[in-house]
């Protein structure tokens, strides 16, 4: 143990910083099912995937090692993110709620761009410029992702397009404009630059798009283009294994104070930043010696684990991606315009799906309401103003330890505090004033995918 503790704020130092990320899939009872070729509905052959892909990221996606070092300049340019990220305390929070419970939050909020994506997107680019690759291209929904991307590309000195879901690069420039400085190339979706697009745009030229429709604009864009090779923010086993190194931290930083969390939580959009905390917390469930118990939290408006099927199913509206085994409300499901944007996919990760699916995991969903109330409490106890996709576990954390205040249960409750809100004032301001409105689908028919 360190001999001066600060029990708020506990830092790693930059030379303690984990230089492997874990691989859950070393760790599993059985392999995941397979990804399936879309036109075939066979499991897809790794030429098809190299088109797409860097070659370094699909043997990872496939990887059962167990532990992958990070590479040197990934490491460096993780460390002036910075990373490690310090895992906070929020005492004035507990003292608020007049709770027996330790809340702890594993600050994400820090990078530059405002959230975690940062850290597979650095190492998506430096693998695809390794290999040769010219142009990265891909699709983001309220920006974030776009935003971290651009970032990683113009340290790497790649070209970046990016498709932006049309009502988001209207409605929210600013995170559009954060990436048109980092030098990347925004286009509206559905656009004028892709067959799919152009044929939705002679449909209907107001069409607002959604996120599934600008995945399949960025594919078509990435299969077009011999130089360039395609990035996704969330959703594949690759992606979730970067972000490993914020739980690999936080289990460094835990044992600095001698303690070990009895829950862990994140919020889930494609389930990225919830995995990264929490497999390697996992690990120890999985062979046995722990009984941490673990909550995943969504959106009522998008209950993909919630009220989803374990099925195949595409990850796009134009049906080009690969199909993958996960909880899904659907491709074709249209998402309600809430402001989490990052919680706004039909899917949920393959990794993510089948351990809730088994029941190592379980899911709770809220709405928008009760999730900005519970962002209130924390910016007028702790001062921060957290994302609203993060607001979504904080709410549960809140709800958790009110519980304890009932029972008397002193757990020690952990959350990833994935992003920072300081882009989404808008959806504040709504709040604010009253103006927020609740979705919450009546049915959810999900056509059954019988593959
Ligand atoms: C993108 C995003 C999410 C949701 O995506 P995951 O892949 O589930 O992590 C959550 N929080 C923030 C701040 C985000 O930017």
């Amino acid at each position: 143990m360190h001999s001066k503790i600060n029990e708020s704020f506990t830092p790693l130092k930059p030379e303690e910083i984990p230089t492997e990320w874990y691989n859950i899939q070393a760790d599993l009872p059985e392999p995941l099912p397979p990804p399936l070729d879309p036109t075939t509905l066979k499991p897809i052959s790794p030429q098809l995937l190299e088109r797409i892909f860097a070659k370094e990221l699909i043997k990872q996606e496939v990887s059962t090692e167990r532990y992958i070092k990070i590479p040197e300049e990934v490491l460096d340019a993780y460390l002036r993110l910075p990373r490690p990220t310090p895992l906070y305390r929020a005492k004035r929070l507990e003292n608020y709620l007049k709770t027996p419970a330790e809340i702890y939050f594993k600050c994400e909020n820090f990078s530059p761009t405002g959230s975690h994506k940062t850290n597979t997107a650095l190492a998506q680019a430096y693998y695809n410029k390794e290999q040769g690759i010219k142009r990265l291209v891909t699709e983001t929904g309220a920006g974030q992702w776009g935003t971290a991307l651009a970032f990683s590309c113009t340290l790497f000195r790649l070209n970046c397009r990016i498709y932006m879901v049309k009502a988001s690069y209207y409605q929210k420039p600013g995170r559009r404009i954060i990436a048109q400085i980092y030098g990347a190339e925004m286009f509206p979706s559905p656009s004028e630059q892709t067959n799919f697009g152009r044929k939705l745009l002679k449909e209907n030229p107001e069409n607002p798009g959604t996120l599934g429709i600008a995945i399949t604009e960025a594919i078509e864009d990435t299969l077009t283009n011999e130089d360039t090779r395609y990035s996704l923010g969330s959703v594949l086993n690759h992606v979730l294994m970067h972000q490993t190194i914020v739980g690999l931290e936080a289990k460094k930083e835990f044992e600095l104070i001698d303690v070990y969390p009895d829950v862990v939580c994140g919020c889930i959009g494609g389930g990225s930043n919830y995995a990264g905390f929490a497999f390697p917390f996992m690990m120890d469930k999985l062979r046995g010696k722990t009984n941490t118990e673990f909550v995943a939290c969504e959106s009522k408006a998008v209950p993909h684990t919630t009220r989803g099927v374990y099925a195949y199913d595409y990850g796009d509206t134009g049906k080009m991606t690969p199909l993958l085994k996960m909880l899904t409300i659907g491709h074709g499901y249209a998402c309600p315009p809430i402001h989490a944007g990052g919680l706004r996919y039909h899917g949920m990760a393959p990794l993510i799906s089948y351990l809730i699916y088994k029941g190592y995991m379980r899911s709770v969903a809220y709405t928008q309401n009760e999730v900005f109330e519970a962002a209130k409490i924390l910016a007028q106890t702790e001062g921060l103003i957290i994302a609203p996709e993060t607001a979504h576990s904080l709410k549960f954390v809140i709800d958790e330890a009110l519980k304890c205040k009932k029972t008397g249960e002193k757990k020690v409750i952990a959350m990833n505090y994935s992003g920072h809100g300081l882009l989404d004032l808008t959806a504040y301001e709504q709040f604010l004033s009253g103006k927020l409105v609740d979705y919450e689908p009546e049915k959810i028919e999900v056509p059954s995918f019988n593959y």
